[in-house]
């Protein structure tokens, strides 16, 4: 199946067929329609499998439209376990949203933020980051929940590993409950199944 008929529009199929990718990985042909219609999801994909664009394509494309009466708040809000993913999934979305007007920020703890700071002020429309520093910079007013229409958890079991249940949970009660959830793990364990179950409402089950 080719990247057009997954109901994703010109620019971002564009964007792709650039970076030489031919067709969809398996994950991206399950996931990618049914993120596009608005649906909650959870789907268990490795590091490897394309899963990355599987989140990344849908927020895209749900944030094409109405670019311009941006608030210059986020509209998307990826949550990742560490510095190293935040930065590679930012990067995915650079690369993807190349032909589209929108902004993107990675957002971690242990360097200053300054930097992180001036970047929201100028406006942000996809911000990946990781739970902690969120958390300070929620605290500090810096981030503004208001407009978040998305949410991704991405290696949501690596994130529950490393401990960030309450940030996570922190996070999530501040959210506008009117808003589309997309959960990725590597492994849909127990545990995750039960962060699923209390952010994620109804949400269709994909696996690969
Ligand atoms: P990920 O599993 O998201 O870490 O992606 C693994 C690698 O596959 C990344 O380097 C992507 O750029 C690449 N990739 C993702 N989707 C495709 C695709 N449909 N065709 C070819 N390469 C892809």
């Amino acid at each position: 199946m080719p990247f057009s008929k997954l109901g994703l529009s010109a620019p971002i199929v564009k964007a792709v067929n650039e970076l030489g990718y031919k067709a969809p990985t398996p994950i991206q042909e399950k996931a990618i329609p049914v993120a596009l219609t608005g649906k909650n999801l959870i789907a268990a994909a490795q590091t490897g499998t394309g899963k990355t664009a599987s989140f990344v394509l849908p927020i895209l494309e749900m944030l094409r439209e109405g670019q311009t009466q941006r608030k210059k708040r986020i509209r998307a809000l990826v949550l990742a376990p560490t510095r190293e993913l935040a930065v590679q999934v930012e990067d995915n979305i650079a690369k993807y949203s190349k032909h589209l007007n929108l902004t993107s920020l990675a957002m971690y703890g242990g360097v200053d933020s300054k930097q992180q700071k001036q970047k929201l002020i100028e406006g942000v429309d996809i911000l990946v980051a990781t739970p902690g520093r969120l958390l300070d910079m929620y605290t500090q007013r810096a981030v503004h929940f208001e407009e978040v229409e998305m949410l991704v958890l991405d290696e949501a079991d690596r994130m529950l590993d490393m401990g960030f249940i309450e940030d996570i949970n922190k996070i999530i009660e501040r959210l506008p409950e009117d808003r589309q959830n997309l959960l990725f793990s590597a492994t849909l364990s127990k545990q995750v199944r039960a962060l699923a179950k209390t952010a994620i409402y109804n949400p269709v089950e994909v696996s690969i």
